[in-house]
């Protein structure tokens, strides 16, 4: 039989949550308008309210404290994301990740072409 489609794990939510984290950051304006920084501000933190699983949003809203998003422009919004993530690697044992290629994983695909 065919494999059912189950329910989100903290896993796969998290996967498909950092793809949409990343690849918004990478498509946020380069100059935002006021507007905009303070609308992507709002999102970041309404997001560590509702995330739907308790012990992430609950770490992500501690992070926030010390370390308020960057909305400054589309690099450094990537960037701090980056960091965050890169925060919550550290914590489960996973590798760092090079923000330097932010971009190619998230944006413009790896130098090499093996995304084209
Ligand atoms: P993921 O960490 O999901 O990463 C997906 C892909 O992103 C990687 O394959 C890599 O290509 C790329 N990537 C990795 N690091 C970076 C980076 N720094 N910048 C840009 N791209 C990167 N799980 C828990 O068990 N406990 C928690 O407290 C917890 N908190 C979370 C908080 C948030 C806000 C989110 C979104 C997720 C959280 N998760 C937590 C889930 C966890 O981060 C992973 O998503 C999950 O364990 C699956 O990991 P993975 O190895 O498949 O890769």
């Amino acid at each position: 039989a065919a494999a059912a489609e189950c329910p989100a794990d903290r896993e796969e939510l998290g996967r498909s949550t950092w793809t949409f984290l990343h690849t918004m950051a990478a498509y946020y304006p380069e100059q935002p308008s006021a507007q905009q920084r303070r609308d992507m501000g709002e999102l970041v933190r309404l997001f560590s309210r509702f995330y739907p699983c308790e012990d992430c949003a609950k770490d992500m809203r501690e992070r926030l404290e010390t370390r308020p998003p960057d909305t400054s422009s589309r690099c450094r919004l990537s960037q701090w994301m980056c960091g965050l993530h890169n925060d919550v690697n550290r914590r489960l044992g996973k590798p760092q990740f090079d923000c330097s290629r932010v971009d190619e994983r998230w944006k413009d695909g790896w130098s090499d072409g093996s995304c084209d």
